[in-house]
């Protein structure tokens, strides 16, 4: 809809730039007129005076003037036929023609051939304007055609998307009830690839011509507005009905021009469409609102494979049904207890092993996986994010408590925690039972929480944060680098981890700023005493070059992708 907004912006400055020729003000025009006309009325005068002026022993007559003045009028009359077209023109086409006959009988009373030079100048001038005036009214034709192809759409004649959002702006701003309709036509495509074009063409011109003769012709009792704002979709404004049912029944007779079926080339064409609609100001209250709302009914209209269905947009239509469906996937994993988890190392600078991230897994009914990019967000949504965590964390926690056990291993397993979870009353004892029942020393345990979503609570956070690191548990700020913290409160966070984002990992080898934003970071971490990791690391450019400004450790796909618990076990026992 920006976007939109943007484009109608920009169409409605050249439609007003196009116009601005037209809108020279009328006072200019009455100043110019009186100009023009009092210099003719001094010119006789000038003439006919015998009054000189001496300058330094030379005397100038006043009737020397009269030639200037005459230059001056000749601009006055140019100057009106460029800034008021028809106006300007008579008016100056008058008084040149009206001076023609003074100028001979000037001539003949001062017997002074000389003067019937002015005719000719006044005849040049004539022509001049003539010109003028006739490229002024082709450029004129022009601006007519731009700016009735602004708000017309070429093949079918009818208004266009701008028109159409023009009117409904202004009805809104009038506050009269009105009804937007989208309707987009079914199998439309489907003409095009068997018939070709040509025939598409038609079929869209035919249906235009008939739907635009039943709103000029008023049939329908109620006052509409039909227009066409893209390939096979149309948008059809009502006004003007006193009930629903007389909305409805306009909606019909629209309809009903799709009933028959269209002769185009001999072919019989049956084509429907799917109608959705919505009403100001009841379903919507401006402009953009009522045709995302029409727009959402038609394709709910369009989904139920109904022909010619016709459906007003409900609240329910904002809710997405793909978001629903993967809400509706987390709450049966958490149930099954199907979430679980990958293991992505994390290593030293010397590719010595640090330990792992548990990045949540989930897959659908179909058994396809879910990227957590998508599931993960749609969780903290509906509130379902701490349950999430809280799976990963019990069943990661487990493995790798078992796994450090078995091997006596030195590593550290990093869950994501969200902020909000952390500062629940409940959250340090679930933490304990969990480090006790998956015999996990806190000092084996990191947690990770999200830069942005930290500042917003960083107060409230910090007591139970503290707490934590005071249990010896680890404390990292993930995707660090894209949240703003400021440095005041990285000051007096207990984190012990920065994880600078992969977005600046990604750009560091070809943008200079983001390798000195990285490289600041971990002078930054190392003046506070914490450590930095680099996440997102694929090439061995990037590792250079996070060896060189002292980067402490890396996650990435170079040294290690996320990791199933036999893989990550392999991982274990070839490290130690
Ligand atoms: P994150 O915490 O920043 O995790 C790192 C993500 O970057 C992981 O994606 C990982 O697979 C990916 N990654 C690591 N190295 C590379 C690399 O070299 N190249 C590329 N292209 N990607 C790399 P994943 O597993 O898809 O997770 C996405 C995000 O989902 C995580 O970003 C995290 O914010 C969230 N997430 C995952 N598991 C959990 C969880 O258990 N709880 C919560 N709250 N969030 C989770
Ligand atoms: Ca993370
Ligand atoms: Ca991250």
């Amino acid at each position: 809809m920006k976007i939109q907004n943007t484009k109608k912006r920009i169409l409605e400055k050249t439609l007003d730039n196009l116009s601005s020729e037209r809108k020279s003000p009328v006072s200019g025009l009455i100043v110019l007129s009186i100009l023009y006309l009092g210099s003719y009325f001094v010119m006789p005068f000038l003439l006919n005076s015998n009054f000189a002026i001496d300058y330094n022993g030379t005397s100038f007559g006043l009737n020397a003037f009269a030639g200037v003045l005459s230059s001056i009028c000749n601009i006055f009359a140019i100057l009106l036929t460029l800034y008021y077209g028809d106006v300007g023109f008579t008016i100056s086409i008058s008084v040149l023609l009206l001076n023609i006959p003074m100028i001979i009988s000037n001539t003949m009373r001062s017997q002074n051939i000389s003067n019937i030079s002015g005719v000719f100048v006044t005849l040049v001038t004539i022509l001049t304007l003539i010109v003028i005036y006739f490229k002024n009214k082709g450029i004129e034709r022009y601006q007519d055609k731009l700016r009735k192809q602004a708000v017309t759409d070429i093949l079918t004649g009818l208004p266009n998307r701008f028109a159409c959002a023009e009117l409904v702006d202004d009805l809104v701003k009038k506050n009269q009830p009105f009804t937007v309709v989208s309707i987009n036509l079914n199998g439309f495509n489907d003409i095009n690839d068997t018939m070709g074009f040509d025939i598409g063409n038609e079929v869209l011109m035919e249906l235009s011509t008939k739907w635009k003769l039943l709103a000029d012709m008023g049939a329908s009792g109620t006052l509409d507005f039909i227009a066409r704002v893209g390939g096979d979709e149309f948008n059809l404004i009502i006004r003007k009905y006193r009930s629903i049912k007389d909305l409805i029944n306009t909606l019909h007779m629209y309809r009903d021009v799709l009933g028959n079926k269209l002769l185009i080339h001999d072919y019989e064409i049956h084509i429907s469409a799917a109608y959705g609609y919505a009403e100001y100001p009841a379903d919507g209250s401006d402009a953009d609102s009522l045709f995302s709302y029409s727009n959402k009914a038609m394709l709910k209209a369009k989904e139920s494979k109904e022909d010619n269905k016709i459906l007003r947009f409900t609240d329910d239509m904002l809710i997405d049904r793909h978001v629903t469906e993967v809400e509706n996937e987390i709450k049966t994993a958490i149930i099954n207890n199907s979430i679980f988890f990958n293991l992505q190392p994390q290593f030293d600078m010397n590719h010595k092993l640090r330990g792992f991230e548990a990045l949540a897994r989930m897959k659908n009914k179909n058994g396809e996986f879910i990227p957590p990019g998508e599931f993960i967000p749609i969780a903290e949504k509906a509130g379902l994010i701490d349950k999430v965590d809280s799976a990963v964390f019990r069943k990661a926690a487990k493995f790798i408590g078992n796994l450090i056990q078995e091997t006596d291993a030195d590593i550290l397993l990093s869950i994501n925690i969200s902020v909000k979870h952390i500062m629940k009353r409940h959250f340090l004892d679930e933490l304990k039972e969990i480090l006790d029942t998956c015999n996990l020393s806190p000092r084996n345990l990191e947690i990770e929480i999200t830069e942005s979503i930290l500042i917003e609570s960083v107060e409230k956070a910090s007591k139970c944060i503290g707490e934590l690191k005071a249990m010896g548990i680890h404390i990292a700020i993930d995707d660090f680098g894209t949240g703003y913290s400021s440095l005041s409160y990285l000051f007096n966070f207990p984190a012990t981890l920065l994880k600078v984002d992969k977005s600046f990992i990604d750009n560091m080898n070809n943008n200079e700023t983001s390798k000195k934003y990285v490289s600041t970071i971990i002078s930054l971490g190392h003046i506070m005493g914490i450590d930095v990791l680099s996440e997102g690391v694929e090439t061995d450019e990037q590792l250079e070059t996070l060896r060189k400004i002292g980067c402490d450790y890396i996650q990435g796909y170079i040294w290690g992708k996320p990791l199933t618990e036999n893989e990550a076990k392999e991982v274990v026992l070839n490290s130690f």
